[in-house]
């Protein structure tokens, strides 16, 4: 399986991709993660995309079209993966598109997670997520509290919040989500590959959602 999930920030892309890609076996690319490993370690790309995730915009198309167009060059590529925050505009869906195209790896489905702009402002402020590499368990203060307040479930870390999860920043975030991600889904419909489920409720029942739309 091939898969993209779209939704605003927030909505629960990271963690159902996580699941998704637990239980299914299938490689999770989440350009965010990557953006926030490479500004923690200052390399060039994180240099150069640490002023634009700072304030909730979106880094140019052409450095996240290379760091994805470089994970699909190398022979490892994968051949079931899972795409979390990408692709966020139109220019990135056809540089993705002729990626997969040049690969032979067309897309299985498009999942959009459908959760309303007040919902998302009243939940980014509880988002907690565990920094240790190969970890990075993510918990929610009001929908999946870690165990022990303020410390990571699986391998006891203390947890951080991300400098763009405040309520200013994720407002600026929901307006640009508006403009330049949500005409994907048009695109997405014209090829029949979008599905649309609710992302409130439930971690687990939001999962059988997304596992129903895509008939596994
Ligand atoms: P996320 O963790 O997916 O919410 O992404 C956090 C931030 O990383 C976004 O607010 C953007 O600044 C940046 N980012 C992540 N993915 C992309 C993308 N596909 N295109 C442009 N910027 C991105």
């Amino acid at each position: 399986m091939r898969i993209i999930l779209v939704g605003p920030p927030g909505c629960g892309k990271g963690t159902q991709a996580k699941l998704l890609s637990k239980r299914m076996k299938l490689e999770h690319i989440g350009t965010g993660d990557l953006l926030r490993e490479a500004i923690r370690n200052e390399t060039s790309v994180g240099l150069r995309a640490k002023p634009f995730v700072e304030v909730g915009n979106l880094v140019p198309d052409e450095l996240v079209n290379d760091l994805v167009s470089e994970r699909f060059q190398r022979d490892d590529r994968p051949k079931t993966f899972i795409l979390d925050g990408y692709p966020r505009t139109l220019m990135q869906a056809k540089s993705l598109d002729s990626v997969l195209v040049l690969h032979g790896l067309p897309l299985t489905a498009v999942v959009l997670l459908d959760v309303c702009d007040a919902e998302i402002v009243k939940r980014v402020t509880g988002r907690w997520s565990c920094p240790k590499l190969g970890c990075k368990a993510t918990f929610h203060t009001l929908s999946n509290p870690s165990k022990i307040a303020g410390i990571c479930d699986d391998c006891q870390t203390v947890l951080v919040q991300r400098e763009d999860d405040n309520v200013e920043t994720v407002k600026s975030r929901l307006t640009v989500y508006h403009k330049d991600t949500v005409p994907l889904l048009p695109y997405y419909e014209q090829n029949g590959l979008l599905k649309s489920i609710h992302g409130t409720g439930d971690i687990e029942q939001i999962y059988q959602s997304m596992v129903h739309s895509l008939s596994i």
